[in-house]
């Protein structure tokens, strides 16, 4: 059995599908926004109407993307997005395991009478609430898959320059630049297809990596000096960042994002934290290198989940208590999973 075993019902959905609507996760990133634009980009080389819908805003740096412009962002106009959820026929969902990632689009995809398909790559999908699944940890990300399927549904057809720069963004940014989750020779040799077709990865890179704002790097900076907490006897670094520190650097969309990967590049550091500060919880993302369980970490204390090395969840207390919690937890995961117990 492989993943892309019932390509030919996804071709027959595609086909018979009128109204499409194309679902990113809360919090939308590089790869669920690439996957996206990339199906938006294919059905309409179809001939298919489609809408993508993200539940909220998405960062500045990924808009360069075709058809990101398009995209209708959930929470500022409510409406019609419960409208074209509601009457679709047809819904693809991208980058996320199960409908909770949807935040409060949630309670309105599941009751949709839309054929729910969904295209991703996390531990645990709930496949129960879709008809459909194309679901695999063994690629680097959603947009690996994406092009999979793509090429798969239309042999025949040239992939477009669109849904190649979308799917190279999924994969560079879900990888880290190529720097972990991307050990199959597969991922490469999609790239290598990418750049067979024109694109130009360099430009990419630049578009998504080094058109941040000044205030952004200087958030980088305060949160590096003043924010970071190093346990050696845990192998553990944390930061955080208040909602006063967000106000203070005029935080946008996008520039917390990779913060937590600074925590991790210390040597001899297995486990990393990063909590924000938000308006109703304290947001947290999680990264690991070797036997530390992100994914399991998350469920069980955070209501949250991902990656085996990457994960995130929610806590509803204040940032504070949130971080006393997360120190108690650590012997315990001492015991169990550091290399040095
Ligand atoms: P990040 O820390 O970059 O926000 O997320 C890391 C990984 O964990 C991503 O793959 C993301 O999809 C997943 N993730 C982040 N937050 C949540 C969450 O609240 N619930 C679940 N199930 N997964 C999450
Ligand atoms: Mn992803």
């Amino acid at each position: 059995m492989t993943v892309y075993q019932n390509i030919p019902k996804l071709k027959n959905y595609i086909e018979t599908a009128e109204r499409i609507v194309i679902l990113s996760h809360f919090n939308p990133d590089g790869d669920t926004i690439g996957a996206s634009v990339a199906w938006y980009d294919y059905l309409q080389g179809l001939g298919k109407q489609a809408q993508i819908i993200a539940p909220n805003d998405f960062p500045q740096n990924l808009k360069w993307m075709k058809g990101s412009e398009t995209v209708l962002i959930a929470n500022q106009h409510p409406e019609q997005a419960e409208e074209l959820i509601m009457s679709a026929d047809l819904m693809i969902c991208n980058d996320f395991q199960s409908f909770p990632r949807l935040d409060k689009l949630e309670e309105i995809a599941q009751k949709s009478k839309a054929t729910k398909v969904l295209v991703d790559h996390h531990i645990g999908p709930d496949v129960e609430q879709f008809d459909l699944v194309f679901s695999t940890v063994d690629v680097s990300s959603t947009c690996e898959l994406v092009f999979n399927l793509i090429t798969r549904l239309s042999p025949e057809s040239p992939v477009s320059t669109a849904v190649a720069e979308a799917i190279f963004t999924g994969i560079m940014t879900d990888t880290g630049s190529f720097s972990y989750s991307c050990n199959y020779k597969e991922t490469f040799e999609v790239v290598a297809k990418l750049v067979g077709l024109g694109i130009d990865t360099c430009r990419i890179h630049r578009e998504i990596y080094d058109t941040f704002s000044e205030d952004r790097l200087r958030l980088l900076g305060h949160c590096l000096t003043n924010r970071l907490t190093v346990l050696p006897e845990f192998s553990t670094a944390y930061m955080y960042l208040t909602k006063e520190d967000l106000r203070t650097y005029n935080y946008i969309p996008g520039d917390t994002e990779g913060i937590v990967n600074y925590a991790l590049s210390i040597k001899n550091i297995e486990f990393a934290a990063f909590f924000t500060e938000r308006e109703n919880r304290v947001r947290i993302s999680f990264r690991s290198k070797g036997a530390v369980d992100c994914n399991a970490f998350a469920k069980t204390h955070y209501d949250g989940g991902g990656h085996y090395n990457a994960s995130g969840g929610n806590s509803f207390v204040s940032i504070q208590e949130t971080i006393q919690n997360f120190e108690k937890l650590l012997p315990q995961i001492k015991k169990k999973q550091f290399s040095k117990p």
